[in-house]
């Protein structure tokens, strides 16, 4: 059976149930398993036939054994993976998987929709129920909201800044209802992470039974390797070992992380191009061997990339035989020469990743958001050194949808992005918030009337 260490390895081996719940190891390393598993002879054959659903199940039986059986586990895959995964085919060996039709237009949908009935199912078995806190400066709060949505056990309360949030951002938290409730203070995100802080140190809120679901959860990893086995499985003979280039958009490295999983339980995988912003820690790391964290963070347009620090890098050094602490320092380096054969890191600025929407859309009728661009520019530069690899099918992943980001769109192209039903339903749908003051006491007392049973 699978086991999950730390990364940073002082704390003993837990099963996945505790990785679920705990998030983050006692030692503050990030969790992974433990052999990883080998995707089979059978499963490669069959891939290309199989449902989304269906190839996600047969992908995390072997992480999930002994904790959730095969029925529950298909049921939660069947749940969480009902919308459409298209492959836009752009020439003869280049195409665009689309992974925006989930409920909040981006690729974290996918993540977040398994680890949050994941972690409900759990909570229900246990006869616990959870109630989720979150603060977020715009785009976590719907992932993490959405993912918990009516999931049985959990009650979500997520806390915004609202000056700070866009009027999109804001409707996607506050329309949701059911378990899901809002709370908008009027300073800034900080203000409300400090509060959400405070609650969990907090001893008169234990019987809350308070809990963060954040980004570094085992949960959000595993699935994120499916959608490669996916991809590969409908452009390549993968049985037969075609490999496949992939490029991935990069900010956190989870995305990446999720390829890697899929490429070291044998997926052929002829590359993983990982193409950052500006915010270029992973590429100068690939680089040099030396890791400098970027503080502060880098504004680029692509903005769920402007990450400085990337908490997945643990994970991916940890892969290779390194150990990297989680204040990014290194203390024993990784198998260098694996890493670059297996990953290609390159740094997009605003202006290349402007002009690559731009020339996308003239020269090849395909509308890229900013993240994509990033992606796609990395695929050109990596075409371009790698002249060899011109007739292998290569995949970018594209992690959020061009609707998100009309104005810069229509800027360049001309073109206004028809906006996916998940982002119309909101205008219709009524807003529920509750204001409070920058306060720990009364955030405290509202936490305590509503939530205390
Ligand atoms: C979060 C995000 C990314 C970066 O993904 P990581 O797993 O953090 O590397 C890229 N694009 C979009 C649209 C995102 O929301």
């Amino acid at each position: 059976m699978i086991s999950y260490y730390s990364t940073n390895r002082s704390v003993p081996e837990v099963d996945l149930a505790d990785a679920l719940l705990l998030g983050q190891a006692g030692d503050k390393g990030l969790f992974m398993p433990s052999p990883i598993p080998r995707l089979s002879v059978d499963l490669l054959e069959k891939a290309r036939d199989m449902t989304y659903a269906d190839l996600a199940a047969a992908i995390l039986a072997p992480y999930t054994e002994g904790v959730f059986p095969m029925t529950v586990l298909a049921e939660m895959c069947g749940d969480a993976y009902n919308f459409e995964i298209p492959i836009e085919t752009v020439d003869a060996t280049r195409c665009v998987m689309r992974l925006d039709q989930g409920p909040t237009a981006s690729f974290k949908d996918f993540a977040a929709r398994f680890m949050g009935r994941a972690i409900g199912r759990l909570v229900r078995e246990r006869n616990q129920d959870l109630l989720i806190l979150t603060a977020t400066s715009g785009d976590t709060g719907s992932a993490v909201a959405n993912a918990f949505l009516g999931v049985d056990g959990i009650r979500a309360l997520v806390l915004f800044p609202i000056n700070e949030v866009s009027e999109r951002q804001r409707k996607q938290m506050t329309t949701l209802g059911d378990n899901v409730a809002t709370v908008a203070l009027p300073g800034k995100f900080d203000d409300c992470q400090a509060l959400v802080k405070q609650a969990f140190a907090d001893p008169d809120l234990v019987g809350l039974n308070l809990s963060s679901a954040n980004s570094i959860n085992i949960g959000r990893l595993l699935p994120q390797s499916v959608y490669y086995v996916y991809a590969a499985s409908r452009l390549a003979d993968i049985a037969g070992g075609e490999k496949v280039v992939f490029s991935v958009p990069s900010g956190n490295f989870g995305d990446m992380m999720g390829g890697v999983l899929a490429l070291l339980s044998g997926l052929p995988v002829e590359r993983l191009v990982i193409a950052t912003n500006a915010n270029d820690a992973v590429p100068r790391f690939l680089e040099t061997g030396q890791y400098q964290k970027i503080v502060p963070s880098l504004k680029c347009i692509s903005n769920a990339m402007n990450v400085g620090h990337p908490s997945n890098l643990a994970r991916l050094v940890d892969a290779y035989g390194g150990q990297m602490d989680e204040l990014g320092t290194l203390n024993t380096p990784p198998d260098m020469d694996n890493m670059r054969r297996d990953l290609f890191a390159v740094s997009i600025d605003d202006d290349q990743t402007l002009n690559t929407i731009g020339a996308a859309y003239k020269d090849l009728n395909l509308l890229l958001e900013p993240h994509g661009a990033v992606g796609w520019a990395g695929l050109t530069q990596y075409l371009n050194q790698h002249p060899d690899q011109a007739a292998a099918p290569a995949i970018l992943l594209e992690t959020a949808h061009p609707a998100k980001f009309p104005d810069e769109i229509q800027a360049i192209t001309g073109a206004v992005p028809e906006a996916p039903p998940s982002l119309l339903n909101i205008e219709r749908k009524k807003e529920h918030y509750e204001e409070l003051p920058v306060d720990y006491d009364a955030f405290k007392n509202h936490l305590i009337r509503t939530y205390r049973r």
